[in-house]
């Protein structure tokens, strides 16, 4: 039994604002969104951390790019800017433990990151 949320946001079994889907990855909007533009990108495949992908699965990174280029695009933030976050393991304060990618806009962000 998987009891994973990302897990069940894939399968569909937790209503979500999906911003994106293909059959290996599916975007939807942060329940607690920390900008006016908050989503996050995953694979549907459980993974729990980038630490988890194989090098056989490099094709991944350039997928997501790609991901990346058209959410943004579509939520209006591709021109005025947009800040990817990847949180891995405890330091990074990662606490949902199935690799999600954020993507934040639609305000200004601080250097270096609190
Ligand atoms: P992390 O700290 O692991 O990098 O980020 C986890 C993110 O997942 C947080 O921004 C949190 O708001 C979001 N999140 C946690 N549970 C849910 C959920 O059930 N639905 C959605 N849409 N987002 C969630
Ligand atoms: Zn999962």
């Amino acid at each position: 039994m998987n009891d994973c949320i990302f897990c069940k946001i894939a399968n569909k079994e937790i209503e979500t604002k999906i911003l994106y889907e293909d059959e290996q990855f599916i975007a939807f909007e942060d329940v607690n969104k920390q900008a006016p533009v908050h989503f996050l990108i995953i694979p549907k495949k459980h993974i729990e951390t980038l630490n988890d992908v194989s090098d056989s699965e490099n094709i991944f990174a350039q997928k997501i790019l790609s991901i990346i280029k058209k959410t943004a695009g579509q939520t209006g933030v591709a021109e005025t800017g947009y800040r990817i976050v990847i949180n891995c393991n405890r330091d990074a304060g990662q606490e949902v433990l199935h690799l999600h990618i954020h993507v934040l806009g639609g305000r200004t962000f601080s250097w270096p990151p609190g």
